[in-house]
């Protein structure tokens, strides 16, 4: 059953069923011959009756979501690797997860994926459920990630719509949709659905055409600029034919954009270790590691003074400003000044019970974000420059 319970809150729209067939062969033909090679579209691990490891297939669609393919790529190889099960993840200190997804950003899907995994482990034996159903059950499991691992995975003929798949079929029907809107985004789903259905009832392999919808969308039907002279479906695209491709769909109004305003400093020891503090266990960057971070709401800057007293550094001399720069997130800037801090005599723990020293090696063990990782980096380059004429500092016992 492919229409699922509840239509009457969809919208009616047009018909135009008779080129779905040719759409659906069309593009599982392209997608045969065009399809990239990633490290998730393998069959390894896949168990009987499956075309692939559901398990990886979660994983992949966790990390996937808002974040580009060619950054996944590696770290999704490191991350199965390291849990190449949900039993091995569900294991996990939340700690470690953390650190495998360093770099990937938005770190509530690494916490999802792995109370999933617990999930997985209590409730279904350590198996990935294979129906939709079940699957949205799992935290952080929406109706396109249960769909994606049920078809993609588990070869069941249910439809998925993300953000690609969405703006494919607004352009195929000429559908004069606003991207994000949540009318047209159900109008798409149950285009998707009639789509399915019907290459389904045709005999269509309808796993390789979600992933054909998907694939177009990300490399040919692009946001800004469709390359439409290379899409296998252009004849019988109302978008193209209408040449109102590039407008369909119309951009979201533009939401209010919060700012916050973080002072970071670096403290380094004369071990050339570096002063950390562990983010609260929710909120932006949750359970992160980070620089001692002063951080409000709004546009605010803080002088030298105010920074070294906050952290406890003392002496507001040896600040010395490195760098300023704005970490622009989906709804948030975030407007960073990186301090670093020199001097002789350090307080233990930099003034705070919950702050650690660090060596550079052990970084890599710890969840820290990218912001973060980039002012790191920046203040150790920072004392090699300096050949540590005015570091080491040492921490006071
Ligand atoms: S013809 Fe162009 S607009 Fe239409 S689906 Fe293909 S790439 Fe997208």
């Amino acid at each position: 059953m492919l229409r699922p319970a509840g239509e009457a809150r969809y919208l009616p729209r047009v018909a135009h069923q008779p080129d779905n067939l040719w759409i659906a062969a069309a593009l599982v033909a392209w997608f045969g011959q065009s399809a990239r090679e990633l490290p998730w579209r393998s069959a390894v691990g896949a168990p009987a009756g499956c075309r692939r490891d559901p398990y990886r297939a979660l994983v992949s669609e966790l990390m996937l979501q808002q974040t580009q393919v060619g950054r996944v790529v590696d770290k999704f190889r490191a991350f199965i690797e390291a849990f190449p099960d949900a039993a091995t993840l569900a294991a996990a200190p939340e700690e470690r997860v953390l650190a495998c997804w360093s770099g990937l950003g938005y770190y509530r899907r690494a916490k999802l994926l792995h109370a999933a995994a617990k999930e997985i482990v209590r409730s279904h034996g350590g198996v990935v459920p294979s129906s939709v159903g079940s699957l949205q059950g799992l935290p952080g499991v929406g109706r396109y990630t249960a769909g994606a691992v049920a078809s993609m995975a588990c070869g069941q003929a249910v439809a998925l719509v993300d953000g690609n798949v969405a703006r494919v079929l607004f352009r195929i029907r000429g559908r004069d949709a606003t991207q994000g809107d949540a009318a047209d985004m159900a109008w798409a789903w149950e285009d998707a659905e009639e789509l399915v259905a019907g290459a389904a009832a045709a005999g269509v392999d309808v796993p390789a055409l979600n992933e054909a919808l998907m694939e177009l969308g990300a490399t040919v039907c692009t946001p800004a600029a469709p390359t439409c002279d290379r899409c296998p479906v252009r004849e019988r695209c109302t978008g193209f034919a209408q040449s109102r491709q590039s407008s369909i769909p119309r951009p979201k109004p533009a939401g209010v954009r919060s700012v916050i305003t973080c002072d970071a400093v670096a403290v380094l020891d004369d071990r050339g270790r570096i002063l950390l503090e562990q983010r609260p266990a929710t909120g932006m960057w949750a359970s992160m590691w980070q620089l001692p971070t002063i951080e409000e709401a709004g546009r605010g800057r803080r002088d030298r003074e105010k920074v070294a007293a906050w952290i406890g550094l003392g002496d507001a001399d040896q600040l010395r400003r490195l760098e300023r720069f704005t970490h622009t997130t989906t709804h948030r800037d975030v407007r960073f000044t990186l301090w670093m801090y020199r001097s002789a005599a350090v307080p233990a723990g930099g003034g705070s019970p919950g702050r650690v020293w660090k060596s550079r090696d052990e970084l890599g063990d710890l969840g820290i974000s990218n912001a973060q990782r980039r002012m790191i980096a920046r203040a150790f380059e920072s004392a090699l420059s300096t050949g540590g004429a005015t570091l080491p500092v040492r921490p006071r016992r």
